[in-house]
């Protein structure tokens, strides 16, 4: 892997914590109860000042907020934390992924001067975007972006496919346009791929019971390409056992520091806390109790980070894995899911539509 002096690139979960439930999302069960195998668990500016020396900050290209579990939007020191930053390196791309839907419109003008972009993700419109973003408030989405763009941000929309809102696209972006939002994604979702190439998922209320479904999109144009030429495979197992690993964490440069203070290579190894604890995520805990003092040996708030990068998980026991050739031999799933040669997370996006 890179070396501690190689890094360019930070992905930060800056809490566990969310006000939506959206039922693709391993906070929660479906969109109903809150994952119970979950820290709730949150970075302090504290912590940030702790874990990231100056010197790192200073020549790092970017740091993104976004994360497995939780929405930075409701971290309490979302925005010391980015004024910290900046005041480390007045060139540094800060940018920030939300749902959008809370805090108040000065601290979204605050917001505005320090962060380089936020992306909203909002799929659909007032009609459809609380069926996947659960719990959230459209006119609070409203009034959050357009305090943000009227204080000088720039605003980016990112937009799930769903069979409920495909019909919504050109007229979310014609919003997206008159909002002054920057640009427009459209993400073709490969979730549906990853919960075993269902077509379908039942949505569960708080309470665990049956609510509604959610639908892949039927449009051709909103499928995700790299989901359908995996579907179109003889045997999986082939693949996984074939395919070539291109590191993105090494490719970027990138780490990936978890609500807990936990580094990792990137979000797909540091997701530690999928409800059922699916193959890979047990590999990657395999991996974690072989270190000296375990899940704690990747703390960056005890542990100074340029160790951890130095250390074991990085160096040796997360590469081994890639020459492998079968899960069942040591090769990492989430590294043949994320990195492997058909891309499905890349996949999702396309050039903006603005
Ligand atoms: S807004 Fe983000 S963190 Fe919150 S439930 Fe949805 S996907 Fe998860
Ligand atoms: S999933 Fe594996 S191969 Fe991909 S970025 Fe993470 S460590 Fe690298």
């Amino acid at each position: 892997m890179y070396r501690y002096e190689d890094l360019r690139e930070v992905h930060l979960e800056l809490t566990t914590r969310c006000n939506a439930a959206c039922p693709q999302c391993p906070r929660n069960l479906s969109g109903g109860p809150v994952n119970p195998a979950l820290p709730l668990s949150e970075l302090t500016l504290e912590d940030v000042r702790a874990i990231f020396p100056g010197e790192l900050v200073a020549r790092l290209r970017k740091i993104y907020a976004c994360g497995n579990y939780g929405d930075p939007m409701v971290a309490r020191d979302t925005l010391p934390i980015f004024e910290h930053l900046r005041s480390q390196s007045a060139g540094l791309e800060l940018g920030m992924f939300t749902n959008g839907s809370g805090r108040t419109p000065s601290f979204w003008a605050d917001l505005a001067k320090v962060v380089t972009y936020v992306r909203f993700s909002i799929d659909g419109l007032e009609d459809t975007n609380h069926l996947y973003r659960r719990g959230t408030q459209w006119a609070r989405i409203v009034e959050a972006a357009t305090a943000f763009i009227a204080a000088g941000g720039r605003a980016e929309w990112d937009f799930i496919v769903f069979k409920h809102n495909e019909h919504q696209v050109d007229e979310a972006r014609e919003l997206a346009q008159k909002l002054g939002f920057e640009r427009f994604f459209l993400k073709k979702t490969s979730r549906f791929f990853a919960a075993g190439n269902v077509s379908g998922r039942r949505v569960l209320d708080r309470d665990g019971a049956p609510a509604y479904m959610i639908e892949e999109p039927t449009g051709d144009r909103f499928k995700n390409p790299a989901v359908v030429r995996l579907t179109q495979l003889g045997r999986f197992t082939d693949y996984q056992a074939e395919t070539e690993i291109a590191c993105k964490a090494v490719q970027h440069s990138r780490l990936y520091v978890s609500a807990e203070g936990l580094v990792f290579p990137c979000c797909w190894t540091g997701a530690l806390y999928p409800p059922g604890r699916p193959a890979g995520t047990a590999q990657i805990w395999d991996l974690v109790r072989r270190l000296p003092e375990g899940k704690a040996s990747l703390d960056a708030r005890t542990t100074p980070i340029r160790d951890i990068v130095e250390g074991p998980f990085f160096q040796t026991l997360v590469p081994e894995g890639w020459p492998k050739r079968s899960v069942a031999d040591g090769r990492l799933e989430p590294c043949i899911r994320a990195c492997g040669g058909t891309d499905t997370h890349a996949a999702q996006y396309g050039a903006s539509l603005l």
